[in-house]
C-alpha cells in the first residue's frame, strides 16, 4: 500500500484550535497525513519536531486562517428542493402540517438524490463537513449515493412517524399519509431496524452513519419515541427526532398529557446520551437539568426559529443549557425552516441573540458559538474522538480562510472576526478526512451547474405535484390540538 499524502500547511495566520482550553495559535502549522492530522502547533515547533521531514505538498498558510470543520446537528437533505415555497408568516405547526408533509409526499427517490447533492453543496461552500440528517423519506441509500459521490461525512436515517392526524386536511391524499405514516410503532421501528442493518452502522467507508431517527412530537407515538431509542442503543447508534420545538407544541402537551414534551419522555424512560433533541425551545427551567442528568444533547436552530417564530430569543434556555453541561450543538435546519445551510450564518446569530434578548453582553459569548458549531456538534454526533477540533490523530476535517479578503481587513482577535466578521464569502477551502473538497471556487465531484439547472426543474415538479402552487393552503392549523 502507498504511503498515505503528506501535507504541511506552515505558517497559517491563526489556528482556532476548539481543543479542551479552546487554544488559539497565532503562527501555526499543520501536518495533514492521509485522513488525519498527524501535527499542530506554533510553527516553530512543528518545524523543529518534523525537521528534514519531506512533504508531498507545502501550503503557505500566511494569509490562511484554520478552524475546525463545522458540525450541522440538524438538517434535512430532503428538503432542499422546496427553498422559499413556502410562505414566511406561518407558525412552526401549520408549516409542518400544511407546508411541508404534502411537498415530502411529493418528493421521490432521484428528487432526493438531487436535494441531497445539492445540500452537501451548500454546505461544503460554507465551511459544513459533517452533519446529522433528519432522515430520507424512504430508503437512505439515496443520500448516503450522494455522500459517497461528493466525499461528504455525515449521518442519516429513514424518515418515520406512525400517528395520523384524525381527519386529513387540504391537500393530504390517502396515498401520501400511507407513504408517510407507518400504521404503528412496532411497524415503525422493525423498519428502521433493517434500514441500519441493510446498510451497517458505518457505511461508505466509514465516513457516513445511519441512525435510527423519526420526525418526533406530535406525528410520532410516545411509544415510538421512547422505542427509537432504545433500539438505536441495541444497534449502538444514535436517534434524533423533533420535540418541544415551539411554545405552541408544549401547550398542546401539557392540555393533553399534563406536562410538557420533556417531562413527558424522560417519565415514560425516553431520555439518553444517544438522543439529540432538534429545536427544544419550550423547556421549563426543572427540565435543563433533566437534559444535563440523562446526557441528552440539544440540536440548536436559530435560523429557523427566527424564520418560524419559535420564541428562541425569547423563551430559549441555551446559555443555561450551556453552562449546566447539557451538550448544545448548532443546526440550520432544513432549507425552508431556515433559508440556507449556512452554519456561519447561524454561529453569527447564537452569539448574538441571547446577549441582545438579555440586555447582557455576558449572556452567550463567540467562544461558547464557535464550540457549539464544532466541538459540541461532535459530540451530539457521537463523534467527537475524531472530528470537532483540530488535534492530532483527528480526522483532517477544518476550513481555510482566505485573510486577504475584506471581511478579514484588518482584524485583531481572529475568534471575534470569524464569529462577527467573517462570512462564507472568505472560505477558500474546505477539507474533509484529509481532501479539500471545497477549493479554488467550486465543490470538487461535482458539475455545480448542471445541479443547479437539474434542481430548479425538480423543485419546480414538485412545488406542483404537491398542490402547494395552488391558491387557500391553510397559513393556520388545528391539527393534532
Ligand atoms: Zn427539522
Amino acid at each position: 500500500m502507498a504511503a498515505p499524502t503528506k501535507t504541511l500547511i506552515e505558517h497559517l495566520d491563526f489556528a482556532l484550535t476548539v481543543d479542551a482550553h479552546d487554544t488559539a495559535l497565532r503562527d501555526a502549522s499543520v501536518v495533514v497525513e492521509g485522513d488525519r492530522i498527524a501535527d499542530v502547533g506554533p510553527a516553530a515547533a512543528v518545524a523543529s519536531r518534523r525537521a528534514g521531514e519531506a512533504y508531498d505538498r507545502v501550503i503557505d498558510g500566511r494569509m490562511l486562517g484554520m478552524t475546525p470543520g463545522f458540525v450541522d446537528t440538524h438538517v434535512h437533505l430532503s428538503e432542499m428542493l422546496s427553498r422559499a415555497v413556502f410562505p414566511d408568516l406561518v407558525n412552526t405547526r401549520a408549516w409542518v402540517f400544511h407546508w411541508a408533509k404534502p411537498f415530502y409526499a411529493a418528493v421521490d427517490d432521484e428528487d432526493e438524490y438531487v436535494s441531497a447533492k445539492l445540500c452537501i453543496t451548500e454546505m461544503l461552500r460554507s465551511g459544513t463537513t459533517a452533519f446529522l440528517d433528519m432522515g430520507a423519506q424512504n430508503d437512505p441509500g439515496v443520500v448516503l449515493r450522494a455522500m459517497a459521490e461528493l466525499g461528504m461525512r455525515g449521518v442519516t436515517g429513514r424518515h418515520a412517524a406512525d400517528v395520523r392526524p384524525t381527519e386529513l386536511p387540504r391537500g393530504w391524499t390517502e396515498e401520501m399519509v400511507d407513504h408517510h405514516f407507518f400504521p404503528d410503532a412496532a411497524t415503525a421501528l422493525r423498519e428502521l431496524r433493517a434500514t441500519v442493518e441493510r446498510h451497517g452502522t458505518a457505511p461508505n467507508g466509514g465516513l457516513a452513519r445511519v441512525w435510527v431517527n423519526i420526525e418526533g412530537k406530535e406525528p410520532c407515538s410516545l411509544e415510538l419515541h421512547v422505542g427509537a431509542r432504545a433500539l438505536a442503543e441495541e444497534l449502538g447508534v444514535g436517534t434524533t427526532y423533533h420535540l418541544t420545538t415551539s411554545i405552541e407544541e408544549a401547550r398542546v402537551s401539557e392540555r393533553k398529557h399534563g406536562m410538557w414534551p420533556i417531562s413527558r419522555i424522560e417519565a415514560a424512560g425516553g431520555l439518553g446520551p444517544n438522543l439529540v433533541i432538534a429545536h427544544c425551545v419550550a423547556v421549563a427551567d426543572h427540565e435543563v437539568e433533566t437534559l444535563r442528568r440523562h446526557g441528552t444533547k440539544v440540536a440548536f436552530c436559530p435560523g429557523s426559529a427566527l424564520k418560524l417564530a419559535k420564541g428562541a430569543a425569547n423563551i430559549g434556555k441555551y446559555p443555561e443549557m450551556v453552562r449546566a453541561g447539557v451538550t448544545v450543538g448548532l443546526g440550520t435546519d432544513g432549507v425552508s425552516a431556515s433559508g440556507n445551510m449556512n452554519l456561519m450564518r447561524q454561529l453569527y446569530v447564537m452569539a448574538g441573540m441571547f446577549k441582545d434578548a438579555r440586555i447582557d453582553p455576558e449572556a452567550f459569548t463567540a467562544r461558547e458559538a464557535l464550540r457549539a458549531a464544532t466541538i459540541d456538534g461532535a459530540t451530539a454526533l457521537l463523534w467527537d474522538q475524531e472530528i470537532g477540533s483540530l488535534e492530532v490523530g483527528k480526522k483532517a476535517d477544518f476550513v481555510l480562510f482566505d485573510l486577504d479578503h475584506i471581511e478579514w481587513t484588518p482584524f485583531h482577535d481572529p475568534l471575534q472576526a470569524l464569529v462577527f466578521s467573517a462570512s462564507s464569502a472568505s472560505i477558500a477551502e474546505t477539507w474533509v478526512n484529509g481532501v479539500a473538497l471545497y477549493r479554488d471556487g467550486a465543490v470538487q465531484g461535482v458539475d455545480e451547474r448542471a445541479l443547479r439547472v437539474e434542481s430548479r426543474q425538480r423543485a419546480a415538479a414538485a412545488v406542483r405535484r404537491a398542490g402547494l402552487a395552488d391558491e387557500g393552503v391553510p397559513i393556520k392549523t388545528t391539527l393534532y390540538d
